[in-house]
């Protein structure tokens, strides 16, 4: 049985939509939009916020759909199997946790409806795996923070309404714990601006285009004091706390991608013909996609497994885990036998193979490199190590 076919008559339904609206709108968008590293236009972003794909996973009664990470699974992967930054943009809708209850009521359905959308910034140069590491400074002065240091790779800062950036309210602790004086701060900013006294660069990508990568400079940023999200010091949880979802958020994003390297290798396989007939009818391009097709598939159902747990409330971070592994792990080579089943073609931008390749490469880096992910489950099954923090 596939991880399809487990699936309930809703949840087959919302895959439907996703992916006739995926190959209709998003995915000839993407052949022509990635090879100009250009970005998805407004109209995209109006009409996926028109279905609900920004508010899959908000309650109903703050205008999302009210599903499962199950769900939001199933319409990443979708999206994703068309274009991963499409795919990804989604969980631009979801508002973060610690964010006051008067402000969640007003700004959550439009978040869901896509017209709110945020960016993430928690790395920075010195602070990639070691996230602890970061040094961006936020102090209280006459009733306004005042934010100064450098953060990078911040996916969106453009074109985002807000910004949850972190950045540390007071020293080390003598303990060492050096997440303990980590805060949250929600920026508010108009879309396509910057704050006062944020300067952007942005990173010249090889892939996961469709919207900008920054790094950012602040220098005496200064917000009202409201702006922190939660309690102060204790930023670092808010940041973790999603890391569940975002993992499996990931793992649906390669299982997409490979997923189009697989459709487009079969497409392309049955009419290429060489030696006299199609190169499908080779044994050798055979087993690749049939190999190709049983890693997805199992990746898939590691993924939805993770899901399964996520939804009935227990615990499913080793779960979610795994699957961002197995299943970015699985997308490089996926896609890059995507990539050797076109031949020259595939190395080209003519065709898709080489957009699936770069953007799947990606999976392995962020939401936790796959050595972090392996760090975590190895502490888990023999404990940490003596070394480690
Ligand atoms: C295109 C793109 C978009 C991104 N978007 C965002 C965003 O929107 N917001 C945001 O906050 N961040 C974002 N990131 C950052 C991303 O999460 C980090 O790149 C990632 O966490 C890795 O950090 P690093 O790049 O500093 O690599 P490093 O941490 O320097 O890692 C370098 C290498 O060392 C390995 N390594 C590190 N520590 C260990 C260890 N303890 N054991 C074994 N190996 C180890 C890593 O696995 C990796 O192979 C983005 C990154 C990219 C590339």
């Amino acid at each position: 049985m596939t991880a399809v076919s487990c699936l309930t008559g809703n949840q087959r339904e919302i895959q439907a939509l996703a992916r006739e609206f995926a190959m209709k709108e998003v995915f000839s968008l993407a052949n022509e939009l990635d090879p100009l590293s250009k970005e998805m236009p407004d109209e995209l972003i109006r009409k996926m916020g028109e279905i609900g794909f920004f508010g899959v996973m908000v309650p109903e009664e703050h205008g999302g759909l009210g599903l499962g990470v199950l769900e939001y699974a199933l319409v990443t992967e979708e999206l994703s199997r068309a274009w991963m930054s499409v795919g990804s943009i989604i969980r631009c809708g979801s508002l973060p946790r610690g964010l006051r209850r008067d402000r969640l009521a007003e700004l959550q359905p439009k978040a869901a409806r896509g017209e709110y959308l945020g960016a993430f910034s928690l790395s920075e140069p010195e602070a990639g795996s070691d996230v602890a590491n970061l040094t961006c400074r936020a102090e209280l002065r006459d009733g306004h923070w005042i934010l100064n240091g450098a953060k990078m790779w911040c996916t969106f800062a453009d074109r985002a309404d807000y910004i949850i950036l972190f950045a540390r309210t007071s020293r080390v602790p003598a303990n060492g714990k050096r997440h303990q004086g980590i805060s949250a701060f929600f920026i508010e900013k108009d879309s396509g601006s910057f704050p006062q006294g944020m300067q952007a660069t942005p990173v010249r990508k090889i892939g996961y285009h469709g919207w900008q990568t920054f790094e950012l400079g602040l220098s005496d940023v200064r917000l009202p004091e409201p702006a922190l999200l939660g309690e102060e010091g204790k930023g670092f949880y808010i940041g973790m706390v999603t890391l569940d979802v975002a993992r499996i958020h990931t793992a649906a994003r390669a299982v997409g991608v490979a997923r189009g390297a697989l459709e487009d290798a079969i497409e392309y396989a049955k009419q290429r013909v060489q030696f006299g007939r199609p190169i499908a009818d080779f044994q050798a391009i055979r087993f690749k996609i049939a190999c190709m097709a049983a890693e997805i598939e199992a990746a898939r159902s590691l993924t939805h497994d993770a899901c399964r747990l996520y939804d009935a409330g227990l615990p499913c971070s080793q779960e979610a885990s795994m699957a961002k592994y197995i299943a970015s792990e699985m997308a490089e080579r996926v896609t890059s036998e995507g990539l050797h089943i076109h031949g020259g073609a595939g190395y080209t931008t003519d065709f898709a193979a080489q957009r699936y390749w770069r953007d799947a490469r990606l999976t392995k880096i962020f939401e936790g490199t796959s050595e972090i992910q392996l760090r975590i489950l190895s502490d888990t099954l023999l404990g940490k190590a003596e070394s480690s923090e």
